[in-house]
């Protein structure tokens, strides 16, 4: 028989479920605050996977993928164990903001400390409650406020095991990221744990094609973990494509701008992709693309300041129309799926 999962002192039975609240620092006025932490204890031996949401504590597409992976039914038959954490930067979701109250990045603050600032200190909770314990992860994130992000992973594409994840995800880009400086990934993969983060949407607002993304991948990982059986979701297999770069186009000036290219769109270096006007003189100046690629990532807000970052561009090694064309059948696709229990969010 399989060990009980432990933690914070509670045992949860192979076979079992439980939600248990990790204390984290209480707010000024003397609140109480945890961290809510899912376990889904599956009988049989097998991977640990942690699956995070809201690390920034404005990114929301994540806490609806992991309430809707908390009701598969595919649990049922669980192998290994699942730590579905909807909301890491519990602070961050109370005041609608990316940051914890001390101005801080949770995911510049990892592997943090117990004696350190606050941020510092959630990032220790974090580590030692949920992430030591799990042998794969699944970071969920959207764009900052005001911008949006095509559905996107982005891992260490090096590591062949990683790789392998990421491609079962099953979305049609993958950007090959260098671990960054104070990021949950960086302190996981200094444990030897894999892990995958998912860029879609954006900052504030659900977005009914990326959580429906997001929920398909994290079972298509859990899938090819070995973690639950059935086949791979999306009839339509194939290959994601791997950016070689990517770079952001900055606004020239200042302005109101006017955009004319979507997410997913395919441009052409010199290509207009939006004007930018001055609202006292109407004087507008085209915004145009510094190299052919995909729009990955956008800014939702008209009014921008010069220097602002407006487009975010993706470059392949492929054909970039594939790509584009590709991006369009996966957009049309997870919004058609039968599979879908929940009415969409519109
Ligand atoms: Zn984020």
């Amino acid at each position: 028989m399989r060990a009980p999962f432990e933690i914070q002192g509670q045992r949860v039975a192979p076979g079992a479920r439980a939600l248990v609240d990790v204390a984290l620092p209480k707010l000024n006025s003397h609140t109480f605050l945890s961290m809510p932490v899912h376990v889904v204890h599956g009988k049989k031996d097998g991977p640990c996977l942690f699956v995070s949401a809201a690390i920034h504590g404005d990114e929301l597409n994540g806490v609806e993928v992991i309430r809707r992976l908390l009701e598969a039914k595919a649990l049922r038959r669980l192998v290994g164990t699942l730590i579905a954490v909807p909301v890491v930067n519990v602070y961050g979701l109370i005041h609608q903001s990316r940051y914890l109250p001390d101005r801080r990045d949770l995911n510049r603050s990892f592997p943090g400390s117990a004696v350190g600032s606050l941020a510092a200190r959630v990032a220790h909770v974090f580590m030692e409650e949920i992430v030591r314990r799990a042998t794969h992860g699944i970071d969920l994130h959207t764009g900052a406020i005001h911008r949006t992000n095509l559905p996107q992973i982005r891992a260490n594409l090096d590591d062949p095991e990683t790789d392998r994840l990421a491609r079962a995800f099953g979305v049609p880009v993958l950007l090959n990221s260098t671990l960054r400086d104070g990021s949950l990934r960086e302190a996981a993969s200094t444990l030897g744990i894999r892990m995958l983060l998912y860029e879609a949407g954006e900052g504030l607002r659900f977005d009914e094609l990326c959580i429906r993304a997001g929920l398909t991948g994290v079972l298509n990982v859990m899938r090819e973990l070995g973690m639950l059986g059935g086949q791979r979701s999306h009839a339509r297999e194939t290959a994601p494509f791997v950016a070689r770069s990517s770079a952001w186009v900055r606004a020239s000036e200042s302005g109101l701008l006017r955009t004319l290219v979507p997410l997913g769109a395919r441009v052409q270096r010199g290509e207009i992709l939006g004007f930018i006007s001055d609202p006292s003189t109407g004087t507008q100046h085209p915004v145009t693309a510094l190299a052919r690629g995909v729009v990955i990532g956008r800014i939702q807000i008209p009014a921008v300041h010069e220097g602002e970052a407006v487009y975010h561009i993706a470059r392949f090694r492929d054909d970039h129309d594939d790509v584009a064309d590709e991006v369009e059948a996966f957009q049309l696709d997870c919004l058609d799926e039968a599979a879908a229990l929940d009415p969409p969010i519109v």
